[in-house]
């Protein structure tokens, strides 16, 4: 199982209660438009899974001497099932020691970004990729509202890597504002890409650990669809920043990061730069709510 299992799970408890204003969708079209107008510019550069608009930013970011050696793998995630708890969670278990300080090297899906520069491309979803995707027509949001990014980011292995997310079009241009931010600040990632409807079903391993947006799925048991059935919430590697609610937490073997006074690469804290990066765009931070704390979780709605 993945993360996405994690990061929907959490989706399913909190994040998706979100009950979509009406409101926001028309906000959301307005600056929709204005998205498309600043998108139709210039195809993207490098050979990206083709993007029919794009637009493309440069950010100095500190020139790296050589990339250091990728750290070894330790652990492979999603490879074991966790037993699960009558309310369908995974059992939380202690942190493996290999994950108590968390920092695997990413594989690398896109090619990564040339030079040491941040690079973004905004278009609209390809048919192959929204064919991967959780989207499907029952979703709250119509596919042609909805943005591929690519982003460049930053791994926990000290080299820079090229990401992919589906998020609302309201959502795009301030999307990649804010992880152009956190690659400047050369704030690490796992994982940045799009969520599969595999992962949904799949039994929980409690170890993922991809920074994503974009997942269609109501909230457990109630009618209302997540912030991130819309596209409009992130969660930001949500191993580093686990959601808790009692004695639930997601991923279930990430508990470890619960003591946010250890601060480790990463981790989201009150304040910092990946906080006032979504706050300068509008969206507000889970880990300032109290129960549950949906560390991981940005979003646009509130919810
Ligand atoms: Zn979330």
């Amino acid at each position: 199982m993945s993360l996405e299992r994690v990061d929907s799970a959490s989706n399913a408890r909190v994040c998706q209660a979100g009950r979509m204003r009406r409101e926001a969708v028309a906000a959301a079209g307005a600056v929709l438009a204005l998205t498309l107008a600043a998108c139709a510019s210039e195809p993207p550069a490098a050979p990206q899974p083709a993007p029919s608009t794009s637009t493309s930013a440069t950010v100095a970011a500190p020139t790296p001497a050589a990339p250091p050696p990728s750290p070894a793998v330790t652990w492979r995630v999603g490879a074991r099932p966790l037993p699960r708890r009558p309310d369908g969670f995974g059992v939380v278990e202690p942190t493996p020691p290999e994950l108590v300080n968390r920092a695997l090297p990413t594989k690398d899906l896109l090619p990564p970004p040339s030079g040491g520069t941040y690079a973004a491309t905004i278009g609209e979803v390809p048919a192959d990729v929204l064919a991967r995707s959780t989207w499907q027509p029952a979703c709250p949001v119509k596919a042609g509202d909805l943005r591929y990014l690519t982003m460049s980011f930053w791994g926990f292995d000290g080299r820079p890597h090229t990401g992919e997310m589906i998020v609302n079009a309201a959502g795009a241009t301030g999307i990649t504002q804010v992880f152009g931010q956190l690659f400047a600040a050369r704030f690490p990632l796992e994982e940045m890409r799009v969520t599969s409807p595999a992962e949904l079903t799949a039994p929980p391993t409690g170890d993922g650990n991809s920074t994503s947006a974009f997942v269609c799925r109501p909230a457990r048991g109630q009618a209302n669809w997540s912030a991130h059935a819309y596209g409009l919430a992130v969660d930001v590697n949500p191993f580093c920043n686990p959601y808790s609610q009692g004695d639930l937490v997601l991923p279930e073997l990430a508990s470890a990061y619960l003591d946010r006074s250890r601060r480790r690469p990463g981790m989201v804290l009150a304040g910092d730069a990946t906080v006032r990066a979504f706050a300068a765009i509008g969206w507000s931070w889970g880990g300032a709510w109290h129960s549950p704390a949906d560390r991981m979780h940005f979003t646009a709605t509130g919810h």
